[in-house]
């Protein structure tokens, strides 16, 4: 089993359909509820947990019941939560999601993920040196990424950032990631160029830009490579770039050539988009390997 870090957000999302949107000062009734887990860092954790590493969640949690049902849902996907760390007096990282004819609106409170900072890594940087790999995103302060990306090169640690939501990325820490993976927007953000192959070119190896149902694309040296994804029956996407992203770090870690990661990547994020909820769908190994026959 490889060992994986996944250092960043948790939450608890907050689902209402509703078929019109209120207006300011208004009141609508909606049409359905659910409460689900989330948060960016959490969704990859579970998933890489599901596809068979042994995964270490670095993160923070409020003292509140929200706290305990995240801690109760890594345990239950088989993650390591010794080092996710109640804050007293704090909120848990919570979403709150209308969805109204496919479109949503998202008000995010960071809660106990604003606390996911350098002295919490600190306190972890053994669960660091043994990992075959370590995931980040930017749910988390930026100096906590800066810091993990020091970290991670002192080690010789592969560090693989998805820079979601997107945020200036230093040249320092752009130097230091072993691979990035920005979806289309993001990536459009970081660089300021709407020619992504531009961008791509200065990174071949490093930058991998998700197109959602187009797949992914690179550069292998100076040749330009679009890896599909799976032609499948979308019911919710919600979750299918955290699902790659940990499906391609496990299979780094594994030891797979980066084209064969990809792939490997892609069917499980595919796969995921068949079902709701960002965890919802996230493939368990087993499920893969039919999936891949
Ligand atoms: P999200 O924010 O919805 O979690 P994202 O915007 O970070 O996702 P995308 O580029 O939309 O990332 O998707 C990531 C990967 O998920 C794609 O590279 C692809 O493998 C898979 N994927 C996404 N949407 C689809 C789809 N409709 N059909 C098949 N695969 C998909």
């Amino acid at each position: 089993m490889v060992n994986v870090t996944v250092i960043g957000s948790s939450s608890m999302d907050f689902v209402v359909t509703t078929r019109v949107r209120p207006g300011v000062g208004e009141t609508v009734m909606g049409e359905s509820f659910k409460v689900v887990p989330g948060g960016k860092g959490a969704n990859q954790a579970v998933a890489a947990a599901r596809l068979g590493a042994n995964v270490s969640m670095i993160g923070c949690v409020g003292d509140d019941y929200y706290g305990q049902v995240i801690l109760d849902n890594f345990e239950k996907n088989g993650v390591v939560t010794r080092n996710v760390k109640p804050v007293t007096g704090v909120p848990s990282g919570t979403a709150h999601i209308m969805i109204t004819d496919g479109d949503n609106n998202i008000v995010v409170v960071k809660g106990a993920n604003n606390h996911v900072t350098p002295a919490t890594i600190e306190k972890a940087l053994e669960v660091i040196q043994t990992s075959d790999i370590v995931l980040i995103q930017h749910e988390i302060p930026m100096e906590t990424v800066e810091y993990v990306s020091q970290m991670c090169e002192k080690y010789g640690v592969p560090l693989l950032l998805n820079p979601a939501p997107a945020a200036p990325l230093s040249e320092d820490i752009l130097s230091r990631v072993t691979f990035l993976t920005p979806n289309e927007h993001e990536a459009a953000e970081l660089f300021k160029e709407k020619h992504l192959s531009e961008v791509l070119k200065h990174y071949p190896n490093k930058l991998f830009i998700t197109e959602g149902k187009n797949g992914v694309r690179y550069f292998n040296g100076n040749e330009e490579v679009v890896v599909p994804a799976y032609p499948v029956e979308a019911v919710d996407t919600t979750g299918a770039g955290d699902t790659f992203n940990a499906a391609f770090a496990v299979a780094l870690a594994e030891g797979k050539e980066t084209i064969e990661a990809l792939k490997f990547a892609n069917r499980a994020a595919s796969l995921s988009v068949t079902k709701f909820g960002a965890q919802g769908g996230m493939p368990k190994r087993e499920q893969l390997e039919e999936y891949l026959n």
